[in-house]
């Protein structure tokens, strides 16, 4: 078995793109299969190598690995090679319409009510006309003669059975008038020529398989087995409000786990609960492509953020270590602890920097303050400092327990809202206490 993940590199992923990528490389993995990696650039003027050095990192980023991978601009002679071979037994025919010629062809077919399909008239151009035309300066650009009577099936892994008239399609252009060769023949001599065994994609390429399917026919090879991933919706209003967009690079800007992202799209959309994983086998073992549902599903970005504190809190120390320590963490006992009161990772530093260095307490009433001081336990604070503490002040003063608790809160860490402060004073040194009290 061999999937592909063909982007072009024409522009950052983002959380569309990388599902499809991670649901192609899981479907492989899950069945001791292959995968492939392929940048679709034939459009050289499009395809910049800094899309394709962000889209490796980001594939990357996500754990993702493949087997091979290639660049369509490598293999122009190939495609040359074909497309002689499907001009010679007439599948591929050369036209000289300009684009503007076109324009005016379709909306006079928009007009008349008929539907927007190229009319073939250049099938009927004589050789003295095409000699015309290139003495006049043009240069031909070439489509493929789709068979127009027939209805393509396939049984879709996902979509279930399919059929496609291609009465209502136009004949694909294959090659532009430049020279430049199309994605839609490129990519289907490389599935055919690196035995591609099953084509997972967006359900927007759903014609474009139809036609690919009498292109493979036309070359006479294999079809592949097809997995169409219906498409995610976004809740506009809701990403608007954001800064970045759902590209990946805003993504990780936003301090999203590569798990998170991984455990939330490979399971939306399919008959699986989303639960927080924090190793991409887990999703591997999961995986069958018979689970995902054929209708479209929403893309939450809150979903993601409640799944990234999920996976952190699965997060063993080991995991982080080495970011732990990036920011001076160095003991497993701060991380378990931490670990469930955050939604991001870079909000361990700030609880470390809360408990190890210096703050502002806020103290609104000083001389609860001082009696709370002079009341703390003697000795090293642990987790059951905090219920003697509050009985020993409340001996000296009349304070209910919860405002009491928001006082010493306020005290110790400057803030009003955070982890348990029983378990807090685990990490604040008496030190530490004594001089946020003072002050
Ligand atoms: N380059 C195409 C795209 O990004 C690939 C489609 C396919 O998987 O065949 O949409």
């Amino acid at each position: 078995m061999l999937t592909r993940f063909a982007p072009s590199p024409t522009g950052y992923l983002h959380v569309g793109n990388v599902r499809t990528a991670l649901i192609c490389w899981m479907y492989a993995r899950s069945q001791n299969g292959k995968f492939l990696l392929r940048f679709d650039d034939t459009d050289l003027q499009r395809s910049d190598v800094k899309y394709v050095d962000s889209i490796i990192q980001d594939l990357r980023w996500l754990g993702i690995d493949w087997d091979s991978n290639f660049k369509q601009s490598e293999r122009f002679e190939r495609y040359n090679e074909m497309f002689l071979r499907l001009i010679k037994e007439g599948y591929i025919y050369a036209c000289y319409e300009t684009r503007e010629e076109l324009d005016i062809k379709r909306k006079l077919q928009l007009k008349h009510g008929l539907p927007p399909i190229y009319d073939r008239s250049a099938l009927f151009l004589t050789e003295q006309e095409k000699i015309c035309y290139e003495q006049e300066g043009r240069k031909p650009h070439f489509r493929f003669k789709l068979d127009r009577d027939k209805v393509v099936k396939w049984n879709d892994e996902v979509k279930g059975e399919i059929n496609i008239a291609t009465s209502h399609i136009s004949d694909p252009i294959v090659k532009r008038e430049d020279g430049i060769y199309t994605y839609i023949l490129s990519s289907v001599i490389d599935d055919i020529d690196f035995n591609v065994t099953h084509v997972v994609r967006g359900e927007d390429h759903i014609t474009n398989t139809a036609v690919q399917i009498q292109m493979i026919q036309a070359l006479k090879a294999k079809i592949q087995k097809f997995a169409h991933l219906p498409l995610l919706h976004f809740d506009d209003s809701k990403i608007s409000k954001r800064k970045g967009g759902l590209d990946i690079k805003s993504i990780k800007e936003d301090e999203i786990e590569p798990m998170a992202l991984a455990s939330y799209l490979v399971k939306l959309g399919t008959s699986d609960p989303i639960e927080a994983h924090v190793s991409v086998q887990s999703l591997i073992d999961s995986f069958d492509i018979e689970k995902f549902s054929s209708a479209s599903a929403q893309f939450s970005l809150s979903e993601v953020y409640k799944l990234n504190s999920k996976v952190l809190q699965q997060m063993s120390f080991t995991m982080v270590e080495e970011r732990l320590n990036q920011i001076g963490v160095n003991y497993s006992e701060f991380w378990y602890f931490i670990r469930s009161n955050i939604e991001i990772f870079s909000e361990v530093a700030k609880w470390w920097q809360i408990c190890k260095s210096n703050i502002e307490p806020v103290i609104f009433d000083k001389e609860l303050a001082k009696v709370a001081l002079n009341a703390l336990p003697q000795g090293d604070c642990n987790e059951n400092t905090l219920s003697e503490w509050v009985k020993a002040i409340q001996q000296t003063v009349d304070i209910k327990a919860k405002d009491l608790f928001i006082q010493l809160r306020l005290a110790l860490t400057g803030t009003k809202t955070g982890p348990k402060l029983a378990k807090l004073l685990n990490f604040i040194s008496r030190e530490n206490i004594v001089t946020r009290l003072k002050e």
